[in-house]
């Protein structure tokens, strides 16, 4: 038994707390927040298999030049004399090609169908209560050019195996009686699934708790000391801890973690946005609203529309024509659905960690032999805590990885 110090108590680090508790380990979560904030608590829910494209793909630096100085813009770069911003886009601009997409899409996908599988069986545990469905997902579109576009995902998902069905506004009618989506039509992928993120996330938290494993909330972690390539402790403004192991699972924050003890990597906060309505909507199932590129769930009690990718620095400012934004494209294609006020001025912000080239970073550091590294999940994070979280378990306990971690090591080139 080893004791397992966890920085960060987002999806990934509870997930990975998960694990190693399972696997008979002495575990203990520290995170600097309440843990009811963050990236783990805005977003969409989703379990996403049909994900299979990454966000590094060919046309994302076009669109990204194109929208770059539309603040009200689903994507948007905030310009700023950055030299880590400036690494990050060139790796970002070497990752945006079909070779890269072509290599990553296997990738991303049997990490999500084994993340989904085990959000399921996760389910299965009487213990362990939480809202979880599989509808699917919808790719709506009102244009033809946005169709056209997610065809061409539709026909190498098919290829993978995964089942996608193109349905006609009268086929997503009857699928979702109770509200009338203004589209050209939409694709359903039936292997999606989704949940509610801070359910989840305080059911998780009990269920630790459950098992012994101790998290510190309020607990930033500010110093990591060590000894030649041996990492010794972990200190808070108040306590010092001595890991056997240490996993720094710290989302967006990760990166200046990591520089503390001379570890460089390139990661990037995409920032999004939320807004939660209350007030019943009439949507029973999970869409994608194409064109908006807005993101919409049906949680348990109240519909969530999240969206907007900003890479602005690390910051939850809330910018309201962002969040405006969001709620028009909503009214376009739901039109019977009304986002008051009250929820627009409720929306908060989370941050996704980015990789330049849309693949999590899961590994050891080859620089401290008791150091893994678990972040840039970027937009599938939630999708992918439970198989991060077990591959975690597997490089610190030595068993051979459910998956070829090459890939995914944070020392990999771009
Ligand atoms: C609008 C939006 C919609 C999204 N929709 C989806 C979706 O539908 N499906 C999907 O798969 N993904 C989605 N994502 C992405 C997903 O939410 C993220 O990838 C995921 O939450 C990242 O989890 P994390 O644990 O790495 O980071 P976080 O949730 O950010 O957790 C990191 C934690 O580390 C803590 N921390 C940081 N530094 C320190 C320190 N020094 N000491 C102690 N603690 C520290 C922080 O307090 C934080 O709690 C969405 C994201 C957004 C913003």
């Amino acid at each position: 038994m080893k004791h397992c110090i966890v920085i960060g108590g987002g999806i990934i680090g509870m997930c990975t707390a998960y694990h190693l508790s399972k696997a008979g380990h002495q575990v203990t979560v520290l995170d600097q927040s309440d843990g009811q904030t963050g990236a783990s608590f805005v977003n969409a829910g989703y379990l996403t298999p049909s994900h299979i494209v990454p966000f590094a793909a060919p046309g994302m630096v076009t669109m990204g030049l194109k929208y770059m100085l539309s603040s009200s813009s689903p994507f948007y770069v905030k310009p700023r004399l950055s030299l880590d911003l400036i690494h990050w886009a060139w790796n970002f601009y070497k990752s945006a090609n079909m070779a890269h997409v072509k290599k990553a899409m296997p990738i991303i996908e049997k990490l999500n169908t084994a993340s989904s599988a085990l959000y399921h069986e996760l389910h299965k545990n009487q213990k362990f209560n939480f809202h979880l469905e599989k509808k699917g997902l919808l790719m709506a579109y009102q244009t033809q050019k946005a169709g056209d576009h997610e065809k061409e995902v539709v026909l190498a998902a098919q290829a993978m195996g995964l089942k996608v069905t193109s349905l006609n506004p009268e086929e997503v009618l009857k699928l979702q009686p109770e509200t009338n989506m203004d589209i050209l039509g939409a694709y359903h992928y039936h292997c999606d699934s989704h949940s509610t993120p801070h359910e989840f996330m305080s059911a998780m938290k009990s269920y630790l708790l459950e098992q012994g494993v101790s998290i510190h909330q309020h607990s930033q972690v500010l110093n990591i000391k060590i000894s030649g390539s041996v990492i010794t402790a972990v200190e808070t403004e108040v306590e010092k801890f001595r890991p056997d192991e240490l996993i720094i699972a710290s989302g967006v924050w990760t990166k200046a973690l990591l520089k503390k003890i001379g570890i460089g990597l390139s990661l990037e906060a995409g920032k999004g946005y939320r807004i939660n309505v209350h007030e019943p909507t009439g949507i029973s199932v999970p869409a994608i609203l194409m064109e908006a590129k807005v993101a919409v769930t049906p949680m348990k009690d109240f519909t969530r529309f999240a969206g907007t990718m900003e890479l602005s620095g690390i910051n939850t400012i809330i910018r309201k024509e962002r969040v405006e934004a969001i709620a028009r494209a909503a009214k376009r294609y739901y039109p019977s659905v009304e986002i008051s006020t009250n929820s627009k001025r409720e929306a908060i912000s989370g941050m996704r960690p980015l990789s330049p080239d849309g693949l999590p970073y899961i590994g050891r550091a080859n620089q401290y032999s008791n150091l893994v590294v678990a972040t840039g999940h970027g937009m599938m994070g939630w999708s992918l805590g439970p198989i991060t979280g077990k591959l975690c378990q597997q490089i610190i306990d030595g068993v051979n990885p459910d998956f070829d971690l090459a890939p995914l090591s944070p020392h990999r080139r771009f």
